[in-house]
């Protein structure tokens, strides 16, 4: 960030906490600057104003995690259907091991999902 930026986010920043916005965890992508949550739940950089489409901080952290974790999902279910043939072909316990530490993997995922459900992680307050 360069120092005329950075002066203009900390005064935009001390507007942002007057007006009674919170500051969260999460950083502006394009300066780094952290950003704030308005009073009307908007999430807002000081100097780049509303740069996410997400408006709550704690979507934002549960979608890249969300994300990853989608994604996971499909590249294991791909990897599950290249087993169905080895299935056919008779390969049984090299074929069993292996589906099921997929599943293994399958169910850890969503054990990660129910406990940040039940915990309510990535909520900022
Ligand atoms: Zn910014």
């Amino acid at each position: 960030m360069e120092r005329d930026e950075k002066t203009l986010a900390i005064k935009r920043s001390v507007e942002l906490l007057k007006q009674g916005a919170t500051m969260l965890s999460i950083h502006c992508p394009k300066c780094d600057s952290p950003l704030y949550k308005l009073k009307s739940g908007e999430t807002v950089c000081p100097v780049h104003g509303r740069v996410l489409v997400v408006s709550r901080d704690e979507e934002l952290v549960r979608i890249s995690l969300e994300s990853i974790l989608s994604r996971l999902e499909e590249k294991i279910a791909s990897r599950l259907s290249l087993y169905l043939d080895l299935v056919e072909e008779g390969n049984d316990e090299e074929v069993a091991r292996k589906i099921r530490l997929w599943l293994d993997v399958l169910e850890g995922i969503r054990r990660v999902r129910m406990e940040r459900r039940a915990t309510g992680e990535g909520k900022s307050q």
